[in-house]
């Protein structure tokens, strides 16, 4: 059936109709005071969003041109990192750093659990000459549904004293509690086809005192990324470049629905619908990839025993139009991940819940019918 595909991935993620409609207005002028207004409302409403005073930069760019910004903009070549690695993302900025020359000493654990704070802590401890600039850490690992204990290593980062604690909160943000100023996180950054209700298109960089002092001594070459042009230019509410201005009504929009719902009820609605998903994959018998302590509020991964992973998104996917996520890497064919970031009611939970039922019976799995749907309705309705 035509245009009921309903998104179930960590991204892009479901767009409301108020939002959608946001984009279709015709484009202003970036230098307008039309603009100009826009850019002071929305800058207001991500420092909100981010529990901030810190700048809050908004780059034409998907996620990851957010994280290159927020390591490029702050660290020279041959500096010495700690990269927390337990999944695709921690890899991937372990790449950014390796492709600009810095010295990536990488923190790794097994995809599927989390990062171990204490092996930040015992490496931070042993660097007495404070060479150690930055540590990065992926909250939200999306590609195993791996919540990592950020608030711990951040203490470990803060007892060192010197370095950055840079975050990737692409999946974490709007989302569950990211509160930048009362943890003192230095760079945070977040791409809106996540937990913030829009499409692709625009990636979010908050920066913190500490950085920007490190960003008046970094050496790395920078102009787009160059988030200095960013500040410079937020200041008057204008941008340093041409902008998707439509995409800034979006956020506009976006942005106003989430301060209606207050992020304490976003980050519970999310803790919910993680738990009821959760609730439902054990109800059917299908191990969940991340242990409880670990899960991430905006995705669940599920490896499932003798039934293919692959089937099951596909069937999903064809006679249901959810879309679910694979596996990637050495876990393609062994999880499925599913999405529950950002405009995500209940009913699609119980709905994907359902199809996912459907799905198993037809692969003749041997499922109690109406299991999965009643152990989530259950968590949901409590
Ligand atoms: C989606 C995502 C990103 C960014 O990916 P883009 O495709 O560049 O937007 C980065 N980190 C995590 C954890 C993500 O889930």
């Amino acid at each position: 059936m035509d245009d009921k595909l309903m998104l179930m991935i960590p991204g892009p993620t479901p767009v409301p109709e108020q939002v959608l409609l946001a984009l279709a207005k015709h484009p202003i002028g970036h230098r307008s005071g039309d603009f100009a207004k826009i850019m002071a409302e929305v800058t207001d409403g991500l420092k909100w969003l981010h529990q901030t005073q810190n700048d809050v930069l908004i780059l034409a760019s998907s996620g990851t041109g957010a994280m290159e910004a927020g390591i490029i903009n702050f660290l020279s070549a041959g500096d010495r990192v700690l990269v927390g690695c337990n999944g695709k993302f921690g890899e991937r900025w372990a790449q950014v750093c390796q492709a600009y020359g810095i010295a990536a000493e990488v923190v790794s654990a097994e995809w599927g659990k989390p990062l171990d704070p204490e092996q930040f802590r015992s490496l931070l401890e042993a660097d007495t000459e404070k060479q150690i600039k930055a540590v990065i850490v992926t909250h939200s690992e999306t590609s195993t549904g791996v919540l990592n204990d950020l608030q711990t290593i951040n203490h470990a980062v803060k007892a060192h004293g010197k370095a950055l604690i840079i975050v990737d909160a692409v999946t974490s943000l709007g989302a569950t509690n990211v509160p930048i100023d009362e943890w003192g996180l230095d760079v945070v950054a977040s791409g809106s086809q996540k937990g913030f209700m829009l499409p692709p298109g625009l990636g979010f960089v908050a920066v913190s005192p500490k950085a920007w002092e490190a960003y008046a001594t970094a050496t790395l070459p920078r102009f787009y990324l160059d988030l200095g042009k960013y500040r410079k230019e937020a200041a008057k509410n204008s941008h340093p470049f041409t902008p998707p201005v439509n995409m800034f009504f979006a956020l506009q929009v976006a942005l106003k629905m989430m301060q209606q719902e207050g992020l304490e009820s976003i980050f519970a609605r999310h803790r919910r619908q993680m738990n009821a998903t959760r609730a439902a994959m054990q109800a059917l018998g299908l191990p969940l990839f991340a242990a409880d302590q670990a899960a991430s509020p905006a995705i669940t991964a599920v490896a499932p025993v003798d039934v293919d992973a692959e089937q099951i998104r596909s069937i999903v996917r064809k006679r249901f139009d959810i879309a679910m996520a694979g596996g990637q890497d050495h876990l393609k064919g062994k999880i499925f991940r599913v999405g529950h970031l950002g405009f995500v009611s209940d009913r699609d939970i119980l709905t994907a819940v359902g199809a996912l039922e459907a799905a198993l019976q037809e692969l003749n799995y041997e499922v109690t019918a109406g299991a999965g749907v009643a152990a989530a309705a259950k968590v949901l309705t409590q």
